[in-house]
């Protein structure tokens, strides 16, 4: 609904607040531009895609005087159309089960989003099952099995410290056994030691394609939009050490940082399956192009 909006600009009101009087009509020169751009640039889209962003909605309309509104919708209209490709929801396979390896630092909503989607996946009819692949970390265990009691989906534990990728051989087996739709992998956020974490991750590839091949089916990356520019290094990070296959970007609620997710399509063109609008289980929404880029310059 309306609600799950992001709200994170007011952007060109901020700027037609800004001088003395309300102008009815404004001419679209340099002026203008350069101070569409820092309102751009504020909401975290990144300079490179700012200047894209205002140079194409400039295009053949330099001198023109414009509305208020039609400033807005032109600015929504050129972010809608970087958006709009990237705009994709997970795709499933008919591949069982359709291994989901998920990724990202931790704090990013790694453990939230797993569980959300799992009691999407559940309520569109598949069976489900999660591996709590941070063995590293007790407490992110026990957080995923609570998100797996609250979607209603097992979740699978190894003890604290041992081999995730031996969990991981285990859930393939478990979720073949079971016959299961889907197999959701959480695994370890730690970017300290980005080698080790890069060895952790290839290990637990080779060790499901022992039993499949063509897994992991998906690989997920979770982002936090509160990082604002830094979800763009994560993006350059794990694109290295995994094969990332699209993105989920959390936090949109209640940030002005959501500028970043034009950057990221942008410069990346990777899917964004859904965005993270909330803690609740039902705090997850399918990305909206036209909805978001209205809410980014409204
Ligand atoms: P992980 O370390 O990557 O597994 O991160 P968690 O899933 O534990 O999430 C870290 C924190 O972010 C928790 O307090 C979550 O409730 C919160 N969180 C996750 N997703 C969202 C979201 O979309 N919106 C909000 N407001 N908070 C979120």
């Amino acid at each position: 609904g309306p609600s799950e909006v992001p709200q994170p600009g007011g952007l060109l009101n901020r700027l037609l607040r800004r001088g003395a009087k309300p102008v009815a009509r404004r001419t679209l020169d340099d002026a203008m531009l350069e101070q569409l751009e820092e309102l751009l640039i504020t909401a975290d889209m990144g300079v490179d895609t700012a200047l894209r962003v205002t140079a194409n909605m400039a295009e053949g309309r330099l001198g023109n005087k414009l509305s208020t509104d039609e400033i807005k919708t032109l600015l929504a209209d050129e972010i809608t159309r970087i958006m709009e490709p990237v705009a994709r929801p997970m795709p499933l396979y008919p591949k069982r089960p359709q291994v989901v390896l998920v990724v990202g630092v931790n704090g990013s909503g790694k453990t939230t989003t797993i569980g959300k989607l799992a009691s999407q996946f559940k309520a569109a009819g598949k069976s489900v099952v999660i591996a709590a692949g941070d063995t590293f970390r007790a407490a992110a265990v026990e957080q995923l099995q609570v998100w797996g009691d609250r979607a209603g989906v097992p979740v699978l534990t190894a003890p604290e410290g041992s081999d995730p990728a031996s969990l991981a051989f285990d859930a393939m087996a478990k979720a073949e056994a079971d016959g299961a739709d889907l197999l959701m992998i959480d695994t370890a956020g730690r970017l300290q030691n980005r080698a080790d974490l890069m060895e952790e991750l290839a290990k637990i590839v080779r060790v499901i394609r022992k039993k499949d091949e063509t897994a992991p089916h998906n690989t997920l990356l979770v982002l936090d939009a509160t990082t604002g520019q830094n979800a763009l290094n994560q993006v350059e990070i794990f694109r290295k050490i995994s094969d990332v296959s699209g993105l989920v970007m959390t936090k949109l609620d209640g940030t002005a940082r959501g500028g970043v997710l034009v950057a990221l399509a942008d410069k990346f063109g990777l899917p964004i399956h859904a965005i993270g609008v909330g803690e609740q289980i039902d705090d997850l929404a399918p990305f909206e192009p036209a909805e978001f880029a209205a809410a980014l310059t409204g």
